[in-house]
């Protein structure tokens, strides 16, 4: 696939790249070029709900977006294909069936599980990192409620979303009323769950945990994990060689950049993530720009901006404007002299976890939430990403995945009292 005209690709229509194709979209194709899209599937998976889909609180159509349907008003190519290769030197990308090359190049294709080499984990637990391994969960879940005998429900991690598949596990098994056989655990390595996270946020988390009934083994690290040949495993702990039998272990214990083949290789941190400059740019290819899970900035005090959706957004956002401003406009531009000089800058001011269902905390403006509050936050926040995707681009001053201006949204008031009155009116 060739073309005259200046080519913008975007590898991956997750939050990252979606979010970015639909906002440069009209920059680009009302200057000088074009914008194809490419992923693997044909929708956009809303990643952060999918343990609620592994909980069948939500269908799997609920958590997937049709790309297509994303993209309609918009002059955006989308290529349905799973990428193999980038060849920087050729400006060109390996997919599945065809090659394609571009002027500027924008890898956003996530993360991936990391299982730190240990021994049977990749083979006897399940991954949680797309609408098809939690659709298997919750086959697995309903299996074992059918069984009628008693199970441990294993979560390796307790991250975010080991945190998060619990408390919606544990809710799933409370409406099958099945508390009395099904038990849930999580294992977490380090002395703490949410490690990084606020204390405060952590402390509440963890109450809310303990009154779901959830296990909780800190300072506890796997060291292999055996199968029992009855579709069950044994997971062997660091702490006096214990071991836990498991009829369902699920692995969130790591994360790590999506393994993509660039060649000539490109630096990479241990964790596989590209790393890149303060504009999110490649430093050896000027027009190679990366953001999401996949990239590895440095924030202003050297450390590596989480894997977050909201940062994913947040980076999304800054790109999109970056790029019609220093690349679109300059046709055929020398890409390695571009003035960039605003760097890629966000401090993260609401936290949120969903618990369950329902249930969610958050640290919001310094002060822990919880209850209808933080649910109320947490829904506003996706219905405005939602619906800025769904705009094109064209309302990109609303959007808000715990974004930059939802404490003054909030504050002002108004869109906020909207989204509650329409929400009581249904519930009404
Ligand atoms: C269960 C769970 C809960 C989470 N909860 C939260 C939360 O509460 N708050 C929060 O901020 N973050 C949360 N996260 C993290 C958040 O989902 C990620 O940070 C976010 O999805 C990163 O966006 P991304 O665009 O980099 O990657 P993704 O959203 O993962 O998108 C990557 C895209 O690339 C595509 N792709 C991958 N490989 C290929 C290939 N070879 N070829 C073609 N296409 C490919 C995929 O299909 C996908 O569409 C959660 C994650 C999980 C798994």
């Amino acid at each position: 696939m060739s073309t005259s005209k200046n080519r913008v690709v975007i590898l991956g229509a997750g939050y990252a790249g979606i979010f970015l194709a639909t906002n440069i979209a009209r920059y680009v194709t009302e200057k000088v070029g074009e914008v194809v899209l490419i992923d693997r599937n044909p929708y956009h998976q809303l990643l952060q709900e999918i343990h609620l889909v592994a909980a069948d609180f939500r269908t799997a159509n609920e958590v997937q977006i049709p790309i297509l349907k994303l993209i309609d008003r918009t002059d955006i190519k989308f290529i349905q294909s799973a990428v193999k290769q980038i060849m920087p030197d050729k400006n060109m990308v390996a997919l599945e069936s065809t090659e394609i090359n571009y002027d500027l190049l924008i890898v956003c294709l996530g993360a991936s599980t990391k299982y730190f080499n240990i021994k049977g984990a990749t083979e006897n637990t399940l991954p949680l990192r797309s609408v098809p391994d939690a659709s298997l969960i919750c086959d697995k879940m309903r299996a074992l409620m059918k069984s009628n005998k008693k199970h441990d429900i294993v979560i390796v991690g307790g991250g975010a979303t080991g945190v998060s598949l619990g408390g919606a596990l544990s809710d799933f098994v409370k409406e099958s009323k099945k508390s009395d056989i099904l038990t849930i655990t999580i294992i977490e390595a380090l002395p703490t769950i949410l490690s990084g996270w606020d204390e405060r946020l952590v402390k509440k988390v963890n109450e809310v945990l303990l009154e779901k009934e959830i296990r909780i083994r800190t300072n506890s690290a796997v060291t292999r994990v055996e199968n029992d040949g009855d579709a069950s495993c044994s997971i062997y702990l660091s702490d006096s060689g214990s071991k836990i039998h498991s009829s369902l272990a699920i692995w969130t214990a790591g994360v790590k950049g999506y393994d993509i083949q660039i060649s000539p290789e490109v630096e990479k941190t241990k964790d596989g993530r590209i790393i890149l400059n303060e504009f999110c740019q490649i430093g050896s290819y000027p027009n190679i720009f990366s953001i999401g899970d996949i990239a590895a900035v440095k924030d202003e005090n050297g450390k590596l901006y989480p894997p977050l959706a909201q940062i994913a957004v947040r980076e999304a956002k800054y790109l999109s404007k970056l790029i019609p401003k220093h690349v679109i406009i300059t046709d055929r531009a020398d890409l390695s002299s571009l003035p960039l000089n605003e760097k890629f800058e966000y401090n993260i001011k609401v936290q949120l976890i969903s618990l369950g269902n329902d249930d969610y905390v958050g640290l919001f403006n310094n002060h822990v939430i919880s209850g209808n509050l933080a649910k109320l936050v947490e829904e506003f926040s996706m219905s405005a990403y939602i619906k800025t995707l769904e705009s094109g681009g064209r309302d990109i001053k609303n959007t808000s995945l715990y974004g930059d201006n939802i404490f003054s949204q909030l504050v002002s008031g108004i869109a906020f009292a909207r989204f509650t009155f329409i929400k009581w009116l249904e519930k009404a």
